[in-house]
């Protein structure tokens, strides 16, 4: 299956090819950019490099943490009552 276009930067698509790879792997246990390797079903993929997160390196590459995303919409919330 061809889900996007591979990433511009040379680090990133070597980086999302071996996880692509393991991706397909028996056990879909992915490497994450800061050595962790989990399972798929535990990490975040972005829909624009299609590379897999653990939730740190996710709130990292996203630009805000979950309690930040939890905070903003709360502020809205209490805006829009
Ligand atoms: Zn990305
Ligand atoms: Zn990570």
């Amino acid at each position: 299956m061809n889900y996007q276009l591979p990433p511009a930067n040379p680090d990133t698509v070597a980086h999302f090819k071996r996880q692509w790879a393991q991706s397909n792997g028996p056990t879909p246990v992915v490497g994450c950019e800061c050595g962790r390797h989990l399972h798929i079903r535990n990490m975040f993929r972005c829909l624009y490099c299609g590379c897999w997160f653990c939730q740190a390196c996710a709130e990292v590459h996203f630009g805000k943490t979950r309690v930040e995303y939890a905070a903003e919409r709360a502020t809205e919330a209490q805006g829009a009552v």
